[in-house]
């Protein structure tokens, strides 16, 4: 299996290759020549499989060029008892309504990045070792992204990480996650700044094309094509445990539905690659918050990425995006592969801003099964506190979101997965403000705040972030 870009201007290249580069050469974005198909029969052959096993079967479709033993140990190593103390690893609730929960959230730092990074992590040291080479990964967090990359990074052989954060900006517990690491290649540096500061150093860093050749930068964001294609174990795995209870006969006519909590569009985009693959999905729903561009997408044929001053801050923050960067991906097969189009539509946004698919929306739903919706502030506190009087369970904000879109799209007979993206224990304000009662951590996370903590303090100014890196970063 080889990988071209959207843009049509990148020669066909190994899955390995494409895990070391964020944006193809030519500016598109990295996806397989084609997508492996999957029958009812082999999906049968795969339900007797734990998680890590049948990850390495999905993941090797893709990963052709690493050894079938060594996937099965990078899976057994990412999705172990060490990272996801939950034995299922992803395990489904079933909520009152029709809806079940599908638990992506069981990894170290309690959110679904989790899981695509212990594999991403695998794979960066097994790619860098059989090129010897280092890669010195370099990014900006808030919170979340950040730690889930640390964490599966932590340790590993020819990777440093260099992580900035903005001073005062994240949680207490999401602080107490990243600072505490000990690992020698894990740097965290902390910015007198916002976010955005953050962004911009790593941007001015990055366009240093010198600078980032002579200390290998590199980075592992929501566009790397290792990650998407992790995530598109989960939507088998889902559909498997959802049917396991049917008689055999009727399993493989059997369609469930997802509904995912969106940002960039990462994790729907598995969903759409899993189901076309033929796992028997009926539905993707998309749900946004109030930053809600691609629900406008999905509803008009319209993409009109946002401007900073239109991009709210709100109570499910990883989903506040002005622009989601993987939706060229769905747009690449929505016209036929055909670079030629997307290049026009991409002319088009770089122009004028937005670009009109409107003629093509009906498609969304009949050839795609995707359809969206938006969720606000209130409808949060409404579903977690709804989900909790129905089934004494808490979720995160975030979740929430996915069950108040979710319950506009049930049908009978269909079940709905929502996608469980984070814990509530990360957000205590609003599981407070709805059921006035709190979430626990974990209890293997219960000492964390009290370790000690270690972050260095940069000066919000690109030199001196050059400095700090050249310092520090591997070389050879
Ligand atoms: C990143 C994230 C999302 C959004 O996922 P995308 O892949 O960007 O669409 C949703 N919920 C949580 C908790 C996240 O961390």
């Amino acid at each position: 299996m080889r990988y071209i870009s959207t843009r049509g201007g990148m020669d066909p290249a190994p899955f390995s290759d494409t895990l070391l580069e964020g944006l193809a050469p030519d500016g598109g974005l990295t996806v397989p020549e084609d997508l492996p198909l999957v029958d009812a029969e082999q999906l049968e052959a795969w339900r007797g499989f734990a998680y890590p096993e049948l990850a390495a079967r999905i993941i090797g479709l893709f990963a052709t060029d690493i050894p079938v033993q060594e996937l099965d140990r990078m899976c057994r190593d990412a999705y172990g008892p060490e990272a996801f103390a939950h034995p299922e690893v992803v395990p489904l609730t079933p909520l009152r309504g029709g809806l079940a929960l599908v638990g992506l959230s069981e990894g170290p730092t309690l959110a679904f990045k989790d899981i695509a990074m212990q594999f991403l992590g695998q794979a960066l040291e097994h790619a860098l070792a059989r090129k010897d080479r280092t890669l010195n990964i370099l990014g900006a967090t808030s919170g979340d992204t950040g730690s889930a990359a640390e964490y599966a990074l932590r340790g590993k052989d020819g990777i440093a990480v260099f992580m900035l954060s903005p001073l005062g900006r994240m949680s207490a517990f999401q602080r107490a996650q990243m600072y505490s690491l000990t690992d020698e290649n894990i740097h965290n540096i902390v910015i007198d700044g916002v976010f955005d500061d953050c962004q911009n150093l790593v941007k001015a860093l990055s366009a240093d094309l010198a600078f980032k050749r002579a200390h290998h930068l590199g980075t592992v964001n929501s566009i790397n094509l290792g990650r998407i294609t992790a995530q598109i174990v989960y939507y088998f795995w889902a559909w498997l445990r959802a049917t396991d209870d049917l008689p055999a006969a009727e399993r493989a006519a059997q369609q469930v539905s997802f509904t995912v909590p969106s940002g960039n569009f990462g994790n729907i985009l598995s969903g759409h690659f899993a189901r076309s693959m033929g796992v028997p999905i009926r539905r993707l729903v998309l749900a946004a918050n109030e930053n809600n561009v691609l629900d406008e997408f999905f509803r008009t044929g319209v993409y009109r990425p946002r401007g900073a001053a239109d991009t709210h801050a709100t109570s499910s923050p990883s989903m506040d995006i002005s622009k989601a960067s993987n939706l060229e991906r769905f747009v690449f097969d929505l016209v036929g592969r055909d670079p030629e189009r997307l290049n026009e539509l991409w002319r088009s946004l770089d122009a004028d801003g937005v670009f009109d698919l409107a003629d093509a929306q009906p498609r969304f739903l009949e050839e795609f099964g995707l359809v969206s919706g938006t969720s606000t502030h209130a409808d949060r506190v409404l579903a977690i506190r709804s989900v909790y009087e129905e089934n004494g369970i808490l979720i995160d904000p975030h979740t929430a979101d996915g069950v108040t879109v979710a319950r506009d799209h049930v049908e009978p007979g269909v079940p709905m997965l929502v996608l469980e993206t984070a814990k509530p224990a990360k957000f205590p304000e609003i599981v407070a403000e709805a059921t006035g009662t709190t979430a626990q951590l974990p209890p293997h996370l219960a000492g964390l705040l009290e370790l000690p903590q270690h972050v260095a303090e940069v000066e919000s100014d690109a030199d001196a972030l050059r400095s700090f890196i050249a310092e520090r970063a591997l070389h050879g």
